[in-house]
């Protein structure tokens, strides 16, 4: 789950990381008196959306105005660069050409930046640990960096038995160039940036760009925090936090029912139990020649009612133009399957073919009462039987003819 920069600041301050001043707003008038409230002279309005690449991105209705980070001098003017962003749509590197509506803006103090860095917090998993990168390219994508100059990513693994020390942050702070009193406040800065990482289950934390100010401090400038969802259960006030206008709304429906779902722009829905068997089915798609339009594991408890709402989720996507059901009957019997299968088929009218195959406990009862459905399911007797009749059904558009023969 991703978050916003003002609330991914606000969670990282409780743990002692050094961010700057600033409230989030609404409306202009609120990023007023939100700039009010701050020191100043100078004031940064801030866009909020779940991207990077904000201060590069345009405004769809303003393609040569500026962009979504904008540095004003006078709460007047703060309200000025809310309104033209507010209620407007962001396209940035990374939010593709649709871009991002923005519904709140983070109105923050205005920084005296002497270097710009970069750090960032993720599991690696060739390590199995917590990995700290630091680079001197800040501001930058760290992508790039890493393609054209990796050289120039500094990276310190932590033992998650003994955890950070300072000698884990002193060796990057020297990496980095730092000198004199700015090294403690690199220290302290990654070591609570650890801290808040390990106690909120994150996936990612990024500060890009780090900065070290006219007077020496290390402050975080931007935040990105992303937590691992399956540690979310440990972190009920997190879910607060989520945004639901940010998310893909079959996603959010999944989430909601507690389906495993992502999105993605092929063209067959599938439904299948367990994740790995879930990814076999997206892999096999592709081998016969389509691409898989999501991943939905639907589940060991698959019945009726999951059935019912796994199917909503995926006609809900227009790019769908043949279903997939390949579920795998062990704690959920193949016949329990099945009739959910037709429950679901004749609430939701299907207007795609749709491709089942099952195995498993109890899977010639389930055949049968898909086959005494009366409905034009195309049944399958393995994966790839299942693969090849789905994609053929897509390849050949009026395939739910076809079915009524099967
Ligand atoms: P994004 O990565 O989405 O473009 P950032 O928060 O990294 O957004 O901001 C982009 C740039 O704007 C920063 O690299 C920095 O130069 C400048 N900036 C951001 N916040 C402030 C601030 N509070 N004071 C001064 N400059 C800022
Ligand atoms: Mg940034």
């Amino acid at each position: 789950m991703n978050i916003h920069e003002y609330q991914a600041k606000e969670l990282l301050r409780r743990y002692g990381v050094a961010v700057l001043e600033g409230g989030v707003a609404w409306a202009p008038e609120e990023a007023a008196a939100a700039a009010a409230r701050l020191p100043g002279p100078v004031y940064v309005v801030k866009a909020q959306i779940h991207a990077g690449g904000r201060g590069a991105g345009r405004f769809k209705d303003d393609p040569h105005g500026k962009g979504g980070v904008r540095v004003v001098k006078s709460p007047a003017e703060v309200q000025a660069a809310a309104a033209a962003m507010l209620g407007h749509t962001l396209v940035t590197k990374q939010t593709g050409e649709a871009g991002k509506l923005v519904s709140r803006v983070y109105v923050e103090d205005g920084c005296d930046i002497r270097r710009e860095l970069y750090l960032g917090l993720l599991v690696d998993r060739a390590t199995s640990r917590v990995t700290v990168m630091a680079s001197t390219e800040g501001g930058m994508e760290i992508e790039e960096v890493a393609e054209h100059h990796p050289e120039k990513i500094l990276k310190v693994a932590v033992d998650p038995a003994s955890g950070i020390s300072g000698f884990h942050a002193r060796k990057l702070a020297f990496g980095l160039g730092l000198e004199g009193k700015q090294v403690a406040s690199f220290v302290k800065f990654v070591l609570a940036l650890y801290g808040a990482f390990q106690e909120l289950d994150c996936a990612i934390v990024e500060i890009n760009p780090l900065v070290v100010t006219g007077a020496g401090e290390i402050v975080a400038l931007d935040a990105k925090v992303s937590f691992d969802d399956n540690a979310l259960f440990r972190h009920k006030d997190l879910e607060a936090l989520r945004d639901d206008s940010e998310m893909d709304p079959k996603e959010l429906e999944a989430v909601r029912n507690d389906l495993n779902y992502v999105a993605l722009d092929g063209e067959i829905g599938c439904m299948v139990n367990g994740a790995g068997l879930a990814m076999a089915t997206m892999d096999i798609i592709k081998l016969y020649g389509s691409s898989p339009a999501n991943f939905l594991d639907v589940g060991g408890t698959a019945n009726a009612a999951r059935v019912t709402e796994a199917f909503r989720i995926i006609t809900s996507d227009a790019n769908v133009k043949a279903i997939l059901v390949n579920i795998f009957g062990g704690i959920a019997k193949c016949d329990m399957i099945a009739e959910g299968i037709v429950a679901a088929a004749k609430t939701l009218t299907l207007s795609v073919p749709l491709v089942v195959r099952l195995e498993g406990t109890n899977v010639e009862l389930g055949k049968k009462i898909l086959a005494e459905s009366g409905l034009a399911i195309i049944p399958a007797d393995n994966l790839a039987d299942a693969a090849e009749k789905v994609v053929h059904a897509v390849k050949n558009g009026a395939a739910a003819g076809a079915a009524k023969g099967a």
